[in-house]
């Protein structure tokens, strides 16, 4: 509980600004927090505005409100790595590239803030190369 309770708080320092698959033409759509949330494609021109109250977390890899597929998720460790945006992908690089603390890390707050999977020493290599897939992907827009 407390862990969910900690990720689910560092996953909204990222919310403002998600990168999403768009329902409409499948290319990728900006889910940017304003006055209004605010579903945007620049590739079709679909524009949505979330009507709805709060948000939903959880069950893979989905924006938390209009529930669409993110556009940075790749296969990695028999899991889904995903990220919301930039920000989140250099978070997750920033943890995994440090010293990974393996037994007494538990209890720090940094420590939880990621699935356990990414944490583990041995899957070090293939997560970061997932995040340099998705990095790739963010840098051609
Ligand atoms: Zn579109």
């Amino acid at each position: 509980m407390k862990r969910f309770q900690l990720e689910t708080k560092t996953l909204v320092a990222f919310m403002h600004d998600i990168r999403v698959r768009c329902p409409q033409c499948e290319q990728r759509a900006d889910i940017v927090m304003n006055e209004t949330l605010r579903l945007s494609c620049l590739a079709c021109g679909l524009v949505r505005t979330y009507t709805g109250i709060g948000f939903r977390m959880g069950g893979g890899a989905f924006d938390p409100f209009f529930r669409l597929p993110l556009y940075l998720q790749t296969n990695c460790c028999g899991h889904v790595l995903w990220a919301y945006n930039r920000d989140h992908l250099a978070y997750m690089r920033e943890y995994v590239e440090a010293d990974i603390r393996t037994s007494d890390g538990e209890n720090s707050s940094i420590e939880s803030r990621l699935p356990k999977w990414m944490k583990q020493k041995h899957n070090r290599e293939d997560v970061l190369r997932a995040i340099k897939r998705l990095e790739i992907i963010c840098e051609k827009g």
